[in-house]
């Protein structure tokens, strides 16, 4: 049924959400093992939702702004689908890892061929490929994200980002395997400091949820005016989230939400509803595999809700 035939109240949907999901507070982590993401409120919460004719619902921290982490590791993929088209898949598989998101154990069995974007190495060789551009990419990636949330005010939190790179240990390994099988050209610590500048970009649900607007519109958006991607690419960058967007938890949130989405250790979580919506949530306390514990529990009743899915 399409959201003509059947008027929703999503703004009814996202208050009841937001008292729904209190009883499930203390029962993820906050991520610590990036220090200066540890000092962030666990009992935030937020929820956005963006139809594709523009209009915006929030509820709760829903305008304030969260370190994006993963989430970025989007549009990221979308720079350089823009740039380098089918080239970014020799770089990089689009098969579910099964793995943590900083993983070891797959990239040396695969000659160091991260298995998707999204995880960890696979976004370090996407950004790799991006860095390979004219120009500064920590201004490229600044003003691209600007563009998307139609806001000048987005940037990257210096003291995150600082405190990720003087912990990115497990970042730098990867980084160095690749590059010993060849699939990283940057030098190393300048694929690492932007890298965290990425991810300690921060936004809100709200703008988060107008950044993805093109990935509900069959790369076209009713804010930006424009096609920021091609038809095919948003279809592509759909299937890509669906099947790996959640770590090695997508097939329980699949079979939970039902809706391709992408995640960040920040608290995040931005999901498509393709030809329809996007939706944000952003609570900090994490489950075991990285995904916010209530931000997944919000869209999973989101969804059974609304009738909201792909499936
Ligand atoms: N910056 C984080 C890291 O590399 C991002 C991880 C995430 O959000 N899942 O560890």
């Amino acid at each position: 049924m399409t959201d003509k035939a059947r008027v929703v109240d999503y703004q009814g949907v996202l208050d009841y959400i937001a008292e729904a999901v209190r009883p499930q507070f203390g029962k993820g982590r906050v991520a610590d093992y990036i220090p200066a993401l540890a000092d962030v409120d666990a009992r935030k919460f937020g929820m956005a939702v963006r139809l594709v004719d523009g209009t915006l619902y929030t509820v709760g921290d829903g305008l304030e702004r969260f370190s994006v982490q993963s989430i970025s590791k989007l549009f990221v993929l979308e720079l350089a689908m823009q740039h380098f088209g089918d080239m970014v898949w020799t770089r990089v598989g689009k098969e579910p890892s099964g793995d943590r998101f900083n993983s070891m154990m797959r990239l040396e069995h695969e000659r160091g061929i991260p298995r998707n974007p999204f995880i960890n190495p696979g976004a370090l060789a996407t950004l790799d490929l991006v860095m390979g551009l004219k120009g500064d990419t920590r201004h490229r990636l600044r003003n691209y994200l600007r563009f998307l949330a139609v806001d000048e005010t987005v940037d990257s939190n210096a003291t995150v980002a600082r405190s990720e790179l003087d912990h990115a240990h497990t970042n730098r390994a990867l980084a160095h395997l690749m590059k010993a099988y060849g699939n990283i050209d940057n030098d190393v610590e300048d694929l690492m400091e932007t890298y965290c500048f990425q991810c300690a970009m921060e936004m809100n649900c709200a703008e988060l949820a107008t950044a993805a607007l093109p990935l509900a519109g069959g790369g076209y958006s009713s804010l930006h005016d424009t096609a920021v991607i091609s038809k095919n690419q948003a279809r592509r960058i759909n299937s890509v989230m669906l099947t790996c967007g959640m770590y090695d938890s997508v097939g329980s949130f699949a079979y939970r939400v039902g809706l391709p989405a992408k995640s960040g250790v920040g608290g995040g979580i931005l999901a498509v509803a393709p030809g329809r919506m996007t939706i944000c949530v952003w609570s900090p306390e994490l489950d075991a595999f990285g995904n916010s514990y209530v931000g997944t529990a919000a869209l999973e009743l989101f969804t059974s809700m609304t009738g909201v899915s792909v499936f």
